[in-house]
């Protein structure tokens, strides 16, 4: 996997309801040996963050786990707008399918966007 990084800010604050946060953010270059023409979202939430959404349920079959599920994916999609500082608004729509068909990498799907985006909560 080859992708150049154009951009890496090692600590950026952002606004995330109401209280910064700093996290690393990574904007690289579509991989070029994949032939996808839309880049990728990538969040990793920390424990204090992790710790809004509450203990995860067991049952991963349960409406409060899809309620847990539907909370977790809103978070790091606002962690994701909090780094984006652009006058046109990051589209963003969530796959379980985005890094791999297999489901190892959840992210979000970037249809306007030709460059992947990895956001650590540090
Ligand atoms: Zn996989």
């Amino acid at each position: 996997m080859i992708a150049t990084t154009i951009t890496h800010i090692a600590d950026m604050k952002i606004d995330v309801n109401g209280t910064e946060h700093v996290v690393d953010l990574k904007i690289t270059d579509i991989p070029r040996d994949e032939r996808r023409q839309t880049g990728r979202a990538y969040v990793w939430l920390n424990d204090k963050l992790s710790a809004q959404l509450g203990t995860p349920p067991d049952d991963f079959t349960s409406a409060a786990w899809r309620r847990y599920h539907r909370a977790m994916i809103k978070l790091m999609n606002e962690v994701l707008q909090g780094t984006w500082n652009h006058d046109v608004p990051l589209v963003a729509s969530f796959s379980r399918t985005a890094g791999c068909s297999c489901g190892c990498s959840p992210g979000f799907r970037l249809p306007n966007q030709h460059v992947d985006i990895y956001v650590s909560v540090k």
